[in-house]
Formats: C-alpha cells, sequence, structure tokens
C-alpha cells in the first residue's frame, strides 16, 4: 500500500490553559498542505515492524511513531504478522508540521485496510490520540478547528488553494520544551474564530489579518532566524509561524510574490529546508 502522509500547518494556535494533567488546552485551525511524506506499507507473515528511512537522523526502532501507532494496532487487535514501512521523508522534522504524526496516522489507516479490520474513522482517532495529541487531526486532514488537546476536531469548510512558503531555520525544537517556557499572562491571544470565518469564506484577506500563534514570541526568542524570515516574508506575502516552530509559513496572492520570497530567504541562508507548496484538501483529491 502507497500512502501519502501530508503535512499541516496552524493557520492560528491559541493555548487557553494549562491543565492539572501537564497537557494544554489550545484552540487552533488546522491546514493539510501539498508537501508530503511517502509511505510504502506491507503485511508480513513474519511478526514484527520493520521500517527504513531515506535520511540518518530519524530512529527507525521503537522511537519512530510508525513504530508505536503499528505496535498499538497489532496489541490492541490481537493482529497475527506484522509490517514493512519504507518511509521517504521530504517533511521537515522536528519542525512544526507535524510528521512524525502524519506518518503514524498512514500507519493506522494502512493497518486498518491490510488486516481488513473495518475501523471508522472515529475509532481510529481515538487510538490515534494515544500516540500524539496531533495524530486524530491528520487522519481527518483538510481545514479544521481543533480544540481540547486538538483531538476535538470540527471540520470547516475547506479553504481554497493558497499558496504556501514553508522556510525552516537549521535547527529542531521540541513541542513539549516550547509549551513549557510559555508564559501565559503575557501573551495576546489571536482571535482563532475571526480565522475560522475567514476561512470558511476562502477569504485570505480575513485570514491574514487575523493570524496568530501564541507560541511564535517563545520560540522566536531562541530562533532568532524566525524573525528574518517573518520581514523577508512581509514583503510579499504574510507570514505566521506553524506549531511550536520553527518552521515560519508564508501565504502569498500570487505565483510571483511566493517566488520573490523563496529567491530572498534562499540567498540569506536563514533556511535549512525552504519549500514551495499550496493549501491541499484530502478530499477533493483522487490518490
Ligand atoms: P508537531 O507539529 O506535531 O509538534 P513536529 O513537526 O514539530 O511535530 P516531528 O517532525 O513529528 O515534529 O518530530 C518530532 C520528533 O519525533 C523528532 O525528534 C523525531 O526524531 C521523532 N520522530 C519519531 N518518528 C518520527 C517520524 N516518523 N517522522 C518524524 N519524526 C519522528
Amino acid at each position: 500500500m502507497k500512502i501519502d502522509a501530508h503535512a499541516k500547518i496552524n493557520l492560528g494556535l491559541d493555548v487557553i490553559r494549562r491543565r492539572d494533567d501537564g497537557y494544554h488546552e489550545v484552540r487552533m485551525i488546522m491546514q493539510t498542505v501539498g508537501l508530503h511524506d511517502e509511505l510504502l506499507i506491507d503485511r508480513t507473515d513474519e511478526p514484527g515492524i520493520h521500517i527504513t528511512v531515506n535520511k540518518d537522523d530519524l530512529p527507525v526502532n521503537g522511537d519512530n511513531l510508525i513504530y508505536r501507532a503499528g505496535k498499538l494496532m497489532m496489541d490492541e487487535y490481537g493482529l497475527t504478522g506484522g509490517i514493512t514501512v519504507e518511509l521517504t521523508k521530504n517533511i521537515p522534522v522536528a519542525a512544526g508540521l507535524a510528521g512524525g504524526s502524519t506518518d503514524a496516522a498512514a500507519v493506522l489507516r494502512a493497518v486498518n485496510t491490510l488486516w481488513d479490520l473495518g475501523l471508522s474513522q472515529d475509532e481510529l482517532k481515538r487510538l490515534g490520540v494515544r500516540i500524539g495529541a496531533d495524530v486524530p487531526y491528520c487522519i481527518m486532514g483538510g481545514t479544521v478547528m481543533a480544540e481540547g488537546i486538538g483531538e476535538k476536531l470540527t471540520k470547516l469548510e475547506a479553504c481554497p488553494k493558497w499558496r504556501v512558503l514553508l522556510a525552516k531555520p537549521p535547527v529542531g525544537v521540541s513541542t513539549a520544551h516550547v509549551y513549557g517556557s510559555l508564559n501565559l499572562e503575557s501573551v495576546t491571544h489571536p482571535d482563532i474564530d475571526k480565522i475560522a470565518e475567514g476561512v470558511t469564506k476562502g477569504d485570505l484577506h480575513t485570514v491574514v489579518r487575523y493570524m496568530g500563534n501564541v507560541l511564535e514570541s517563545v520560540t522566536e526568542a531562541e530562533v532568532p532566524q524566525i524573525g528574518y524570515i517573518k520581514s523577508i516574508i512581509k514583503e510579499s506575502g504574510y507570514p505566521l509561524m506553524s506549531g511550536s516552530g520553527p518552521t515560519v509559513f508564508g501565504l502569498f496572492e500570487s505565483d510571483e510574490a511566493v517566488n520573490r520570497a523563496y529567491e530572498d530567504i534562499k540567498k540569506t541562508g536563514y533556511a535549512a529546508d525552504l519549500i514551495i507548496t499550496q493549501t491541499y484538501d484530502p478530499n477533493e483529491q483522487v490518490d
């Protein structure tokens, strides 16, 4: 089975409060983009989960979210046999683009199909949240309002195809560290409902006017390239950091504008990964 596992950006990210169990209650507008990993997944008679990756810096053992997703399905449903997963990693790692979560979501879906388990999307989402808060969203994809710890999902009208530039500074950040450093007393909360309204209307101007991420200042204090990249994007488009960062994305109104930002950022070396993509509606495409 071949599955494309797509990255996401956050058009809005607000943290409402810190729960007693340490998790943060959030309100986010999630959007799938065209950039994706490719997974070739096969069922094997031999037990075990065997992963190969096209990059050296990713674990292929129990630390890989692919492994955790496969193991969860095997244990939960008492499956015999195993899987081989050949991962082509295109999504920058530890970048705020849900690269690991989307791979895990792809494995849950694949095992459901390969073993003919007949699990509904809701059942897969309930399993997914045990791996990570972004996994239920990755199972669903598209334009979505995420609440709770990220697992309460409301589908929004798919937004039009907008041009997106992704620029990841040459460092990774830990999501737990960024949330841990957040001081909720001193942040400006973005208006998530206005962003949702803009997305639903397909109105780029409303979206970029209200777009905001409460974690941006936390990560930017540690990764100065975020600010530099944002100023370049501002010359021809609209920037925001995605998730806990450090990837900055830009939305643009023309190919010329996105190409200009791409070339200008490329010259500076502020970004280790620089990718032009677009917003993506998984329901519109036939794989
Ligand atoms: P999020 O936006 O959900 O916070 P992220 O894009 O910031 O996610 P990931 O790319 O998912 O972060 O990587 C976070 C960590 O997870 C990395 O340290 C990486 O080694 C580990 N990891 C485990 N499995 C994977 C995988 N399949 N793909 C990417 N990273 C993985």
